[in-house]
């Protein structure tokens, strides 16, 4: 098998070993590592048809991870895909109302998350043994509601970590605040920061970029790298399931084998659409990738004009996970489109630091002719999820809801009668008063939790153990800061004042 090696989207940093890539999380540069090339996969789908979810993560992972062995690479699997998952296939497909429905949210915090943050943890400590490193590693987290909780999970009182989770004080579903802040483990903090997400993740990654900083702590005994979606180790393992997605399409007889299907994904970060890219240039039979977005619709005015502008309202809205108006994955994309030219992608994202906007030449556009970007209203989200219920009695979250609105409209305007499958990102009962709101209207109990019982009646879905562990959980974390206080809020909680 050949090696693949990493470089960075703007051209500072080349030849790295996919072990260091996680380990590093961002490039020195401040731009994201992609690997020098995408592969093939080794087995066709029918030949991948049978196989199970570990065995389909593994054919996937060590074509990318290549300086890890079989055995530490299968160990990294079957510790992450086990019996934290509620379901033996770990990411089911379920069809209703003519669409698919890949459900990535059966994981202990029951959101996607949890596909590649139940790995990460495994591939980071087998990359820092590989590496000889000697220092604690600092997970830094900016969340947008579900990374967190699904980090920290991963995270906790795993020896020779420490993780620091940001999130947008007013920005989180309730459910999602309090899966935060009654995190156990003695490594884990949680920060309620003033301001919202992109202030988060732009006070993190400054934080990374902060070369004096890095070097105080490496004295103390300490590095940092990231849980977030420019982390490698995030990415890959989210390729897997739209290979196992097909797969099984193809095992139930739902479609022919060569038949090219669309994926619709509801996005924020760009990241779980990313992977859809990727499994697609790996070989899987995908034609568009329809990038849903909520009425934060700065990647559909991208598709649709070429022009990438973050100047304009953050929206806080009932998909808040989405809630994004700088998508750090879509520079990955960019680089692809530029021809991989480092130099041409670090000037657009300079461009976006210095402006807020910047524009994409036409050959780049041609490049991403596979995306579609589309996006939905809150009343249109509602409307989609109450519709689904209706007519199926399948009750699917917010986020979902969006994507499902954007494939429908897609499909009335374009026509296109292919096959579809919708990521479902996560659970309803992490957002059960909006999920309920839709299918219900307004007048729901003020407690969270006699909503959920509500939406257990109503969809007939079991309360999962996600939900029913937070009811009495004692909150461990209440720290908050403003925008400007994140570096200082870290030196706090390393101890380092
Ligand atoms: C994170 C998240 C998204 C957005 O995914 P990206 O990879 O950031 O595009 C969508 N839905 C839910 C529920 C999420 O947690």
């Amino acid at each position: 098998m050949m090696n693949i090696s990493y470089q960075s989207t703007r051209g500072g940093e080349q030849g790295v070993t996919a072990s260091q890539a996680i380990l590093k999380g961002l490039a020195c540069d401040g731009g994201l590592f992609m690997p020098d090339r995408i592969p093939r996969l080794e087995l066709s789908m029918k030949e991948l048809a049978g196989k199970t979810y570990q065995e389909t993560a593994y054919e996937v992972m060590k074509l990318f991870l290549t300086d890890f062995t079989k055995e530490e690479l299968k160990a990294c699997i079957d510790g992450a895909y086990d019996s934290k998952f509620d379901t033996e296939v770990i990411a089911p497909l379920v069809k209703a109302d003519g669409a698919y429905y890949l459900e990535l949210f059966h994981g202990s915090t029951i959101a996607f998350k949890d596909m590649a943050l139940s790995i990460l943890p495994h591939l980071m400590t087998t990359a820092a043994r590989k590496n000889h490193m000697d220092k604690e590693i600092v997970i830094l987290t900016a969340t947008s509601g579900d990374t967190g909780k699904a980090a920290m999970a991963g995270f906790a009182d795993v020896p020779g970590t420490r993780i620091i989770v940001f999130y947008p004080k007013d920005g989180v579903s309730r459910i999602q605040e309090i899966q935060m802040v009654t995190q156990k483990g003695d490594n884990t903090a949680v920060v309620a920061i003033h301001g919202n997400f992109d202030d988060a993740q732009t006070g993190v990654k400054q934080i990374f970029g902060d070369k004096e900083f890095a070097k105080e702590l490496e004295e103390k005994g300490f590095v940092f790298s990231s849980a977030n979606s420019i982390n490698i180790g995030r990415l890959v393992p989210q390729v897997v399931y739209y290979v196992y997605a097909y797969a099984q399409l193809l095992n139930n007889g739902e479609i022919q084998d060569g038949e090219k299907i669309n994926v619709t994904v509801p996005t924020g970060n760009f990241g779980n659409i990313l992977a859809a890219y990727l499994a697609k240039h790996m070989g899987v039979p995908i034609d568009k990738l329809i990038c849903a977005s909520n009425d934060n619709k700065v990647l559909y005015d991208f598709f649709r004009t070429g022009t990438y502008d973050r100047k304009r309202d953050f929206l806080l809205t009932i998909s808040p996970s989405m809630d994004i108006l700088i998508s750090s994955n879509l520079e990955r994309l960019i680089y692809l489109s530029a021809g991989c030219d480092g130099e041409k992608t670090a000037a657009l994202m300079d461009d976006l630091a210095r402006t807020g906007a910047y524009t994409v030449s036409g050959d780049m556009r041609e490049r991403m002719k596979d995306f579609v970007g589309g996006f939905a209203t809150e009343q249109e989200d509602r409307e989609a999820i109450k519709e689904v219920y209706q007519n199926t009695g399948y009750v699917m979250d917010t986020h979902t809801g969006v994507a499902c609105a954007v494939y429908g409209k897609y499909r009335q305007e374009s026509g296109d009668p292919r096959k579809t499958v919708i990521a479902s990102t996560a659970s309803p009962y992490k957002f059960s008063r909006s999920v309920m709101e839709a299918i219900r209207g307004e007048g729901l109990p003020e407690d969270e939790f006699q909503v959920i019982d509500l939406l257990s009646q109503a969809s007939g879905v079991e309360i999962p153990q996600a939900v029913e562990e937070i009811r009495k959980a004692p909150i461990r974390h209440t720290r908050e800061c403003g925008r400007e206080e994140m570096k200082r809020t870290v030196e706090e909680i390393l101890g380092l004042l």
